[in-house]
């Protein structure tokens, strides 16, 4: 990909090159990295699919922060530490199937609903299970592992259990 020969004049090299620019977003101005390729000969830029993927990602990290919302990282971090797969997530707060995969990659800015409910299951104990058994993974036998295990980690005290 780098130092390919530009196509507009067939002479120069293209140049891997980021700026910053100013994105005006709901009265802030953002300062996002820019990433293109640049011929060192007639200026000419290029851009392939990768760098608009990569820029992308890029306005929505700043856009993210600018509407208070968790980052990529942090929405990984949270589902990590709720011990969800990013399908299991995607299923038990909706979004669609690849919804945890796009928000965590920044390919996507989630809802202020989703990023509400995501930092509730975050600091609510009791809300994720609820979640589970209002989504399609309820049925499935290894949630019910997880909970009973954490139960008798936690919680279970032998002695309270004989006495009723
Ligand atoms: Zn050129």
């Amino acid at each position: 990909m780098l130092n390919h020969t530009c196509v507009m004049c067939d002479e120069g090299l293209l140049i891997k090159k980021i700026v910053i620019d100013n994105v005006d977003f709901k009265g802030q101005v953002l300062k996002v990295p820019n990433t293109h390729l640049e011929c060192n000969l007639c200026g000419c830029i290029e851009l392939d699919n990768e760098y608009m993927k990569l820029n992308n990602r890029a306005l929505n990290i700043e856009k993210k922060k600018a509407l208070g919302l968790f980052s990529g990282t942090e929405i990984k971090k949270i589902r990590e530490n709720l011990r969800l797969s990013q399908a299991e997530a995607s299923d038990i707060f909706g979004g669609g199937k690849v919804a945890f995969s796009k928000y965590e990659n920044d390919d996507v800015i989630q809802s202020k609903s989703m990023n509400t409910l995501i930092g509730a299951a975050s600091r609510i104990p009791d809300l994720l299970p609820y979640l589970i058994s209002q989504s399609s993974l309820s049925s499935l036998p290894k949630f019910q592992d997880d909970y009973d295990e954490a139960y008798l980690e936690e919680d279970f005290n032998p002695l309270l259990e004989c006495k009723n």
